[in-house]
């Protein structure tokens, strides 16, 4: 894992360089599209002392400065990303809950243009792909050839 410039990044934002953000970002960036409590899990092995409470309030304040990206894909808990800025859009695959990055053609919100009869200033068009990822497809296919498929 590179050791990024997250200390000037925090700084730059008007946020205080503690130990416990840094384990954070380094590692959502290591392991992108994590809800907390995952994230928690991993940033333990750092700092065993650390509690999801405090996991949940470095997450809200880095989000809340644009270093962190939050994702609530529909139905799971909200998931975090440092890769931020660009817009893009997600693919979940309704098998198994992987998330996929799929680049915004667009590049910036919204993408999608609302009707002008809605009245409504719109701020973001979510886009989220659903389908089923490539190893949950090959599975299913091989529990069919096999003939032990459950309902
Ligand atoms: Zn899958
Ligand atoms: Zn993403
Ligand atoms: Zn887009």
């Amino acid at each position: 894992m590179i050791t990024s410039d997250w200390p000037d990044r925090l700084r730059e934002r008007g946020l205080r360089v503690t130990r416990q953000r840094l384990a954070v970002l380094e590692v959502v960036a290591a392991q992108p599209h994590k809800p907390a409590d995952a994230i928690h899990s991993a940033v333990k092995e750092q700092l065993p002392e650390i509690t999801v409470q405090s996991v949940y309030t470095v997450l809200h304040d880095l989000t809340a400065r644009e270093l962190l990206r939050r994702f609530d894909p529909p139905g799971s808990p909200a998931c975090y990303e440092t890769r931020t800025h660009d817009n893009h859009h997600h693919a979940i695959c309704t098998r198994c809950g992987r998330i996929e990055d799929v680049e915004c053609v667009h590049g910036e919100a919204p993408c999608l243009q609302a009707p002008a009869s809605l009245g409504m200033q719109i701020q973001v068009a979510d886009v989220v792909f659903r389908g089923i990822c490539r190893e949950c497809a090959a599975a299913s296919e091989g529990l069919v050839g096999s003939g032990t498929a459950e309902a």
